[in-house]
């Protein structure tokens, strides 16, 4: 397995690659949902590269950024036995070199304001920064995103559309604990009592995906529900995609979000319906 830090190895490795290369950016510290990105990725392309960047732009809450755990001997284990080609672990002034500007815009940016954009402020421009770099760099033939980040997959798809039509743009489905629970870095920073508290969130998504009528009113019940656990939930709503507007249409295509704290720890899980 190649281990990259620069942009100059990166380029070597590029230009020695002639059958196609998939590209699964992550933060590290991985899981089962992340390796499963790698197997997909796996499937449709010869060579597949991970990046291990922990990018501050995207981080609207410093505390949480100095807080993300960061496991990188153990990653490169999971990376090597999932039998990936390369992984790229660039520093800070290799994605964001000082004397070039880093300001990307979408010119659809409607997706970009509401929800996690208007809970985390600037998330999603730090997201496209970090990720119109790297694909500029690794040009890669595809990329592959986790469902757990469905909002970000729908800004994610713009990004693609609007600066890099020619790859192909791959949405893989949310890996859970048996309980139901959304694997997730964070999750490492939950106690065995929030993690009981953290399951809960799967069984409201289950019961509004299940109800007959979908209303705002029964996302209010569920939202209700899960304070009383202890969660601080932010959002709890039917929307339609790609658009991530509030809708309870049940002909459309939809799906329930949510995001909420548990403690400092910030937890976001949906289910396409
Ligand atoms: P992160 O390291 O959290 O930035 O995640 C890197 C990629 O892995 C993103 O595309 C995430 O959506 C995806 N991912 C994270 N958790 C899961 C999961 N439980 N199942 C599937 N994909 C995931």
């Amino acid at each position: 397995m190649n281990i990259l830090f620069s942009n100059h190895s990166l380029t070597n490795y590029r230009q020695l690659l002639s059958k196609s290369l998939a590209f699964v950016p992550t933060m590290g510290a991985l899981h089962d949902g992340h390796i499963s990105l790698v197997r997909e990725a796996k499937k449709s392309c010869e060579n597949v590269i991970v990046s291990i960047f922990v990018n501050p732009l995207q981080f609207n809450n410093p505390e949480d950024l100095k807080k993300y755990p960061r496991m990188i001997q153990n990653d490169l284990e999971l990376l090597k036995q999932a039998g990936v080609d390369a992984v790229f672990l660039p520093s800070y002034e290799t994605i964001y070199p000082p004397n070039q500007e880093f300001n990307i815009q979408l010119s659809n940016n409607s997706v970009e304001s509401v929800f996690e954009g208007q809970f985390r402020p600037g998330h999603f421009n730090g997201v496209i920064q970090v990720l119109h770099r790297f694909f500029s760099l690794i040009e890669p033939d595809e990329v592959y995103f986790g469902q757990k980040d469905l909002q970000q997959c729908m800004v994610v798809k713009i990004l693609i559309d609007e600066y890099f039509k020619h790859i192909k743009f791959n949405i893989v489905e949310t890996k859970r604990e048996q309980s139901g629970l959304a694997m997730s870095s964070r999750n490492l920073r939950l106690s065995k009592n929030e993690l009981q508290i953290a399951n809960q969130i799967y069984q409201s998504l289950l019961a509004l995906k299940n109800k007959e009528v979908y209303s705002q009113l029964a996302c209010e019940h569920e939202i209700e529900r899960l304070n009383g656990f202890g969660l601080k939930t932010e959002y709890l709503n039917y929307v339609n995609l790609p658009n991530m507007v509030v809708s309870s249409d049940k002909n459309g295509n939809q799906a329930i979000v949510y995001a909420g704290f548990l403690g400092n720890i910030r937890l976001i899980d949906n289910l396409l319906l």
